[in-house]
């Protein structure tokens, strides 16, 4: 026999197994999620490769999952025909940790300190291939890939610090290509391995995998067979009894096994909006993006025309964790799909701007070819087009959480999000109409709840021209900026700028609802009431000013009579086109 190879865990898998091993959680189906979902990659891999090299696919043509139940020894076995893993591979994927959601989970059970958090994040992040040690003693995976001519086998026990690798030799387990994967189930657990149990959880869990589950399963056809009157003398066999005696028919039951095909296999993006539940939306997006809170709100549609494409859109709950996120466009948030052909879900820009890729959600497209390269896709004048509408129906989407009878959703979605949007103001002057409308400020008749632009120039008075802003770092220094007096006094009202962000922002918008915004902290600030008493005032203290520019000389580059206070005796203003007290802060906390 070829020998049996020892190798030791990763130290964050051999912790990673402890969590598992000894966890009191009790959603325990979920292993099932997870190695479904491992055999759905592994043939959405191979059907993507195959598509440039038809050969991978001549040892085995059907591409499915098939799961079966052996519930006097308590095993489930899995196989796909998927990619397969090499003996290097098998090291890399099953011995050390690869996946961000698992690497996720690791994270937040070191960031909570609480009793039992461990058991409550294992559901929220999943754990991956080692989730089925929640259920088993021995994990056994055979597997074959393309790449190589051997099969081997992986195998892993609970409670141990290292697994073993050695080439598959027995005949009857060879496989043509993919992976089979055996789970020797914990005593407790053994209710697992029943066929209905298993159809059961194929049905709840995998509907949305793309790919035919067969579930191994106990039938039965029903027969007329004669019988003799007797019922002492029934046999089963109604040909046994050949002897001519009182004969009467009767109805049995033939049992024999088979394959039975257990799920769904028709995409969701594929379905009739009309027909699909805000559940199965928020199942599809929590299975397909690995979250664990549901979206705050989701978009189905199909686009005909120049160019054909069906999608679904999701905006998240959250944003990511790790301020990178914000700008970073590589976050495989948007899966694309030719003719349901999994094709890529890293892109850079390309369907969504970078302030926009927050949004998540899949796409499928008849218009691209199967073997789309990355550089098609930069040039392709049908992915500019697609862009253009995924990222109209992503501000619909928004606008629709915006209109929401429950402010609290649009409050959550501007906590999170509110920066994109405001990035979106600097980057993507083509969408300011779309933008513009879901922005939020507090402002000085409203520094508790925040408003939204057209809320301003609802509350804006008759002699109003101007959208007035101050930028600040705080909202207490807004309130008691002295440039307030005299709009307070007019009743105008003044959004507070108080993110970093938000100037920077405003001034790329320029103007709302063709309403200019102004910078109240500028000088020549006109409020529309330049009067008499202005000229009076300026011949009357015309001497005094030239005598404080004088002694503040280089400091100042003005000294002008004003009429924007009311109780103080001055103040400083910024120059028209110089920056803002404000701005000139941020530059200089940017220049440390
Ligand atoms: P993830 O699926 O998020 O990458 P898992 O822990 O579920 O993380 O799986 C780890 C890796 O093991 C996968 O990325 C894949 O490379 C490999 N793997 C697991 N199951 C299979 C399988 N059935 N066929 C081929 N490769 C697999
Ligand atoms: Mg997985």
């Amino acid at each position: 026999d070829p020998p049996v190879q020892k190798y030791e865990y990763q130290a964050e898998v051999s912790r990673l197994m402890d969590l598992i091993v000894n966890s009191l959680y009790s959603n325990k189906e979920v292993f099932f999620r997870e190695l479904i979902s491992n055999a759905s990659d592994a043939l959405d891999k191979l059907r993507f490769l195959s598509v440039t090299d038809p050969e991978l696919l001549k040892d085995a043509v059907d591409l499915d999952i098939r799961v079966q139940t052996d519930k006097d020894n308590g095993t489930i076995t899995i196989t796909d025909t998927g990619i397969g893993m090499t003996r290097q591979e098998l090291v890399d994927c099953l011995g050390t940790i690869a996946q961000s959601g698992t690497a996720k989970f690791l994270k937040a059970v070191k960031d909570s300190k609480g009793a039992g958090a461990d058991n409550n994040l294992i559901g929220q992040f999943g754990v991956g291939f080692y989730s089925a040690f929640l259920v088993s003693d021995r994990v056994v995976v055979s597997t074959k890939s393309p790449k190589s001519d051997k099969q081997y086998v992986w195998e892993g026990k609970a409670n141990a610090s290292s697994y073993t690798i050695r080439e598959e030799t027995d005949p009857e387990k060879l496989i043509p290509r993919g992976t089979c994967l055996t789970l020797y189930m914990k005593r407790d657990d053994k209710g697992f391995a029943h066929p209905e149990r298993i159809q059961k959880l194929v049905k709840n869990y995998s509907q949305f995998v793309s790919f035919p589950i067969y579930t191994w399963q106990e039938k039965g056809f029903t027969k007329e067979v004669e019988v003799d009157e007797d019922p002492a003398e029934t046999k089963k066999d109604g040909e046994d009894g050949k002897d001519e005696k009182k004969k009467k028919t009767k109805t049995m039951v033939e049992r024999y096994w088979d394959w039975e095909l257990t799920n769904e296999t028709q995409p969701i993006w594929l379905r009739n909006p009309k027909e699909v539940t805000t559940e199965e939306y928020n199942e599809f997006y929590k299975k397909t993006f690995n979250e664990y809170l549901d979206p705050l709100a989701s978009s189905h549609f199909t686009t005909e025309g120049e160019v054909e494409f069906r999608s679904i859109l999701y905006v998240p709950a959250i944003a990511p964790t790790g301020r990178d996120d914000i700008i970073n466009p590589k976050t495989k948030n948007i899966r694309l799909y030719v003719k349901r052909v999994f094709i890529s879900d890293d892109f850079d820009g390309e369907l969504f701007p970078r302030y926009l890729s927050f949004v998540k959600g899949v796409v499928d497209s008849n218009d691209l070819p199967l073997n789309v390269s990355r550089e098609i896709l930069q040039e392709s004048r049908i992915v500019r087009i697609m862009r253009k509408r995924l990222v109209r129906k992503a501000f619909d989407m928004i606008l629709g959480i915006s209109m929401s009878e429950n402010r609290e959703d649009y409050e959550k979605f501007w906590e999170n999000f509110g920066k994109n949007l405001k990035l979106g103001c600097i980057e993507d002057r083509e969408n300011h109409k779309r933008i513009a409308p879901l922005l939020r400020f507090f402002s000085s008749q409203s520094d508790e709840e925040m408003i939204s632009l057209d809320e301003y120039v609802e509350n804006m008075k008759p002699e109003q021209k101007d959208i007035y802003y101050i930028a600040t770092d705080s909202l207490t220094s807004a309130r008691n900026t002295p440039f307030l007096e005299r709009l307070s006094e007019k009743d105008f009202e003044v959004l507070f700028l108080i993110d970093p962000i938000d100037e920077v922002a405003i001034q790329n918008l320029k103007s709302y609802k063709e309403k200019n915004f102004v910078d109240i902290s500028k000088e020549d600030l006109d409020l529309g009431d330049k009067n008499e008493k202005e000229k009076e005032m300026k011949q009357e203290f015309g001497q005094t000013c030239e005598w404080i520019k004088k002694h503040l000389g280089d400091k100042v580059s003005s000294v002008q009579i004003s009429n924007r206070l009311s109780t103080s005796p001055c103040v400083l203003v910024s120059g028209k086109f110089g920056w803002s007290a404000n701005m000139e802060r941020l530059m200089k906390a940017q220049a440390v």
